[in-house]
């Protein structure tokens, strides 16, 4: 027997709808790439995406053609969200800090159809569009008058001339919900990068879950500032649970460094804002150096890479802004966890409450995840000590990449995360470190993630990143590779002298490496390939 409920399907066309309808006064806020400060709405933004769709209706394209995004957070890129996908078309999101050659593979690989760009990365897209030919059209987020006279980019418009002129009415198409929505390359640290493929359905049940008090919290009465890309993941989902939710958004452009970020959370009300730890790091530095305080921000989203422990204390128990830790990946829509205490842990004291608030957290509903042995691939106890490869599974977890042979993605259906994690038995995840990056030393391992941590806690350190380097002993030693805060002196053995009493001796780094920076990828984490080949001449101390 089946249940009578209505069969509809879920499509992102129902996100804005409902956006527009019950929370068409919400606010949508914008720093723009221009430099001023766009004042929008859920209102506005539906009726813009329906333009967008009928515009799109004009370029001769199929269902299912690739339509891509070279944009900062802004409302363009928000109802190019709506637009593109709701009309049936795949919105690609392209990460601008790629390298022009990476960039141009990606398109061509996605055989990306439009592309739609911030005028920021006009130089960019001059360097890339000869090398594009399935792009057939190239259109400029700006005003007509801001169009450059020679561009050198062969038919290029200007986007708001490209929707004015269209119709605000539309009728959002019915389509099976496992159609592909959207698409987004992995950064690929090795080899070429990857495309995962969302679907509606796999959108949409992952925005619900984004909203859950468990989860991301997002509500009606927030006003929320994505740091993360539009183009990293979703955003994390925010614009889409943001959508269901009918909450406030503000969008902070380009202009990342931690004065503009901070400014726009005072200006705008912000009670959330989501990013990764680079981005905070900027931010709190700023802080610090003026005295500053918030006045509105309750909830900082952190992930992407671990949040130092540094980190969160600062947040919690200097400026009483609540951290939520969360991991994923773009397989993964990208949310897999979040840390969040569980009513039976409210018992515990404040130090081992802030232990749990460390981890990465419990799966949210839809995600199911297991630890195994490497070798023989045996489910692994939860008891917060054993480690073991992350596997996961899930609707809005990837069965496979954009034309690649996908035979032997998962493994009885679970999808190999490449982290290496533990999990207690609460449920609350940690992951220890990349499989790639942890450090193998006498036969045991060294998470890189906790050596970073304590080095991240001394006070002189703005970034450390935690490398093996070759060991004749013990196969690798570890070193940490360290940026120091701006005026601040330190010394390798002040350092060195840090770690006593916090990690076992042989966890203690052989060394300590003093950089101007640390290379750090397309989405902000820290490139540690890039750095083992800057070191690539170094010795360990002895050796
Ligand atoms: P990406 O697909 O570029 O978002 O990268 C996903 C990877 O980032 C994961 O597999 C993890 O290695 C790492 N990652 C994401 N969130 C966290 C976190 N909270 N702590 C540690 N690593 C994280």
């Amino acid at each position: 027997m089946l249940g009578l409920m209505q069969d509809q399907p879920l499509l992102i066309s129902m996100l804005i709808n409902h956006a527009e309808r019950h929370h068409a006064d919400a606010e949508i806020i914008s720093r723009r790439v221009e430099g001023d400060i766009h004042r929008s709405n859920w209102g506005e933004v539906a009726k813009r995406a329906r333009q967008i769709a009928n515009a799109l209706g004009g370029e001769n394209l199929a269902f299912g053609d690739r339509v891509a995004t070279l944009a900062w957070n802004s409302y363009r890129h928000l109802e190019l969200y709506f637009g593109i996908s709701g009309s049936g078309h795949v919105l690609h999101t392209l990460n601008p800090r790629l390298h022009p050659d990476q960039l141009s593979w990606i398109v061509n690989h996605a055989e990306d159809q439009v592309l739609l760009f911030d005028m920021s990365f006009l130089p960019l897209v001059q360097a890339v569009h000869a090398k594009c030919p399935t792009v057939k059209k190239w259109i400029a987020l700006c005003d007509a008058e801001a169009l450059p006279a020679d561009s050198g980019i062969p038919g290029l418009v200007a986007y708001e001339a490209w929707i004015g002129a269209q119709s605000t009415d539309y009728t959002w198409p019915q389509f099976d919900e496992r159609s592909a929505s959207s698409m987004c390359y992995t950064s690929g640290t090795t080899g070429n990068p990857k495309g995962v493929v969302y679907s509606h359905r796999s959108t949409l049940l992952h925005a619900w879950a984004a909203a859950a008090p468990d989860c991301l919290n997002m509500s009606s009465r927030d006003s929320i500032l994505p740091v993360v890309p539009m183009f990293h993941a979703n955003a994390w989902a925010i614009p889409y649970t943001a959508a269901a939710v009918g909450a406030k958004l503000v969008f902070p452009g380009g202009a990342l460094d931690g004065k503009s970020v901070y400014d726009l959370i005072e200006q705008e009300g912000v009670t959330m804002a989501a990013g990764v730890p680079t981005v905070w790091q900027m931010m709190l530095g700023h802080m610090e150096a003026n005295g500053l305080r918030f006045s509105t921000l309750k909830n900082t989203v952190i992930g992407g890479s671990a949040c130092p422990p540094a980190m969160l204390n600062t947040f919690v128990d200097i400026y009483g802004v609540d951290v939520l830790h969360a991991w994923g990946m773009t397989e993964m829509s990208p949310l897999g966890t979040v840390c969040v205490l569980k009513g039976n842990q409210a018992g515990l004291d404040a130090d081992a409450q802030r232990a749990v608030r460390l981890k990465q957290g419990r799966a949210v509903f839809g995600v199911d995840m297991k630890i195994v042995d490497p070798e023989s691939g045996a489910e692994l106890p939860w008891d917060g000590k054993t480690y073991g490869d992350l596997l996961v599974k899930g609707p809005w977890i990837t069965q496979g990449y954009f034309k690649l042979d996908n035979s032997n993605l998962l493994v009885d259906g679970w999808f190999h995360t490449g982290d290496v994690a533990t999990i207690d038995p609460d449920g609350f995840m940690q992951i220890t470190d990349r499989s790639k990056d942890v450090i193998k030393s006498g036969g045991e391992w060294i998470s890189s993630i906790d050596v970073e941590n304590i080095a991240m806690a001394h006070p002189a350190v703005a970034m450390a990143a935690c490398i093996g380097m070759p060991h004749p002993k013990w196969d690798e030693r570890p070193i940490v590779v360290v940026v120091k805060k701006p005026g601040a002196e330190v010394s390798r053995e002040d350092i060195l002298a840090f770690f006593d009493d916090k990690t076992a001796k042989w966890q203690i780094p052989d060394d300590v490496v003093f950089v101007d920076a640390i290379p750090l990828g397309a989405t902000g984490k820290m490139q540690k390939m890039a750095l083992r080949e800057q070191l690539k001449d170094y010795k360990l101390p002895g050796l």
